[in-house]
């Protein structure tokens, strides 16, 4: 019932944003147009690269380990139609987590969505009423803006997460303290999994 080009999978616990520290299973999808100029998962973005894998065994290799959740990024997965990926993974008592931009029409039944939007290709409209977290990330002053126009279609659930770019980590992590004491409706992510040396 379907295959995936997978990047890689490998369990580890959650680096960043809401479920930080959590261990969770993770499955990188290949295939991404949206090109950020930072992107810190390049390799993933043609999905001609990596082998199609079915779906089944996906879900046979994330209850080989004992995850209770799964974090599906990418690359951009919904690039995908992802319906049959969450239904095999909730039939497995898996909690399924997604981390996108947010660009194409969200598909699957999801316990969190990470909304992490990006300027090059916004996210489609109805996926912020959706999204339990919007994550922006910051490279530079303004970005803030960027965040704040994304912020204003969010539901009142959503958290709201700053997440500074890690090549500009040092240089811009200061302006975001302050920024997140002027705006305390913002919280700090920091990809702890980088700092700390894990996958
Ligand atoms: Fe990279 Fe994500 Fe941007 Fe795609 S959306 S280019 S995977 S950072």
């Amino acid at each position: 019932m379907g295959k995936l080009p997978i990047v890689e999978e490998f369990y580890t616990l959650q680096g960043e944003g809401f479920h930080t520290g959590k261990a969770a299973y993770f499955i990188r999808i290949g295939g991404c147009d949206i090109a950020c100029q930072w992107c810190d998962t390049k390799m993933s973005w043609k999905s001609e690269d990596y082998p199609l894998i079915e779906i089944e065994k996906i879900v046979e290799n994330v209850l080989k380990c004992s995850a209770k959740s799964v974090v599906v990024t990418g690359g951009e997965p919904l690039s995908y139609d992802l319906t049959f990926l969450c239904q095999c993974l909730k039939n497995a008592n898996i909690e399924t987590f997604l981390e996108t931009s947010g660009c194409y029409e969200i598909s699957g039944k999801w316990n969190w969505i990470c909304l992490s939007p990006k300027e090059n290709f916004p996210p489609f409209p109805k996926n912020f009423a959706k999204a339990d977290e919007l994550k922006v990330i910051i490279s530079c002053e303004k970005d803030f803006s960027w965040a704040e126009e994304n912020a204003q279609f969010i539901s009142k659930k959503c958290k709201k997460f700053l997440q500074p770019e890690w090549s500009q980590h040092k240089k811009i992590l200061p302006k975001i303290v302050d920024y997140i004491k002027e705006n305390p409706s913002w919280q700090l992510s920091l990809q702890t999994h980088k700092l700390i040396g894990i996958p």
